[in-house]
């Protein structure tokens, strides 16, 4: 028996994904009795409360766990130009840097990629879901731009992560580009630029080798990110349905949990199922 009736996607804020047509009927497929809606992104105009509270949650140093990040800065307010980004977020130019209750400030050019606490978002996501749809009938998944990580016990380091399960989820769209590992020549790739000091952005895949390679692993505004993403929605609410253990290890099926991008494209896209062991629990 499932424990929940309604699941309640919220949108990113790029708004890059294709959820009415492509991940809602998709997960409608596997739960055909379940109520799914749309809702527009949590984290889309953010007061200054909020943004100070994702400044906080940033990791600047992967070697070192959540408790430890704040050691240095613990007596020291958050930086305005971190403030506007969070406010801002997703970065675009805009025509005025004046923002009315934190005043004005010179445009920061953010290149490196911010990584963000993924438990302590989620618990600053639970308290702006609402409070009567927190019991057990109800899952919310909030698809999230920015990129999400985890401290492992393990290696002692953080890891961009693609989902965190739990009240509510969390899908990062960045951490499906970034967490699962790319083919081992996109590596040797990126080397060789660096060696040849070429900009590493500039990726100038040209023959049918490198065209193919291309083909193993995601980029930004891939339309194939539609049908990974709804194999993470499956995985959440697989979570739900066998109290935390969703993944399968069939590589095969859509709750297998690739860590490469080729096993991803290969679970969610070239067979796109469910194993039968699961698909029998889903009803
Ligand atoms: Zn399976």
């Amino acid at each position: 028996m499932l424990k929940f009736k309604y699941v309640h996607l919220y949108g990113n804020q790029t708004n890059t994904l294709d959820l009415v047509n492509i991940v809602v009927p998709e997960v409608q497929k596997y739960f055909p009795s379940i109520i799914i809606d749309l809702r527009r992104p949590v984290l889309s105009n953010i007061n200054e409360i909020i943004a100070e509270a994702l400044v906080s949650i940033r990791i600047s140093n992967i070697m070192k766990p959540f408790s430890r990040q704040l050691e240095k800065e613990a007596c020291h307010r958050p930086r305005l130009e971190d403030l506007v980004y969070e406010i801002r977020f997703p970065w675009t130019p805009a025509s005025s840097n004046t923002y009315p209750h934190i005043g004005t400030f010179e445009d920061a050019y953010y290149k490196e990629l911010i990584l963000y606490d993924g438990f302590m978002m989620q618990r600053l996501l639970r308290t702006m879901i609402n409070e009567n749809e927190t019991n057990t009938d109800h899952v919310h998944i909030i698809f999230e731009d920015r990129l999400v990580c985890t401290f492992s016990d393990e290696d002692w380091r953080y890891h961009a992560r693609t989902i965190v399960s739990g009240v509510p989820s969390i899908i990062s769209t960045t951490g499906v580009i970034e967490a699962p590992a790319r083919p081992k020549e996109w590596y040797i790739k990126r080397m060789e630029l660096a060696a040849c000091d070429l900009h590493v952005d500039n990726e100038r895949e040209s023959s049918n080798e490198e065209r193919l390679a291309m083909n193993k692993y995601l980029k930004y505004g891939d339309n194939r990110i539609n049908f990974i993403v709804t194999g993470y929605v499956l995985q959440i609410l697989f979570f739900f349905v066998t109290e935390g253990d969703p993944f399968c290890t069939d590589i095969g099926c859509r709750l297998y949990n690739a860590h490469w991008q080729e096993e991803l494209i290969y679970s969610q896209l070239k067979t796109g199922n469910l194993c039968d062991k699961w698909f029998v629990a889903a009803i």
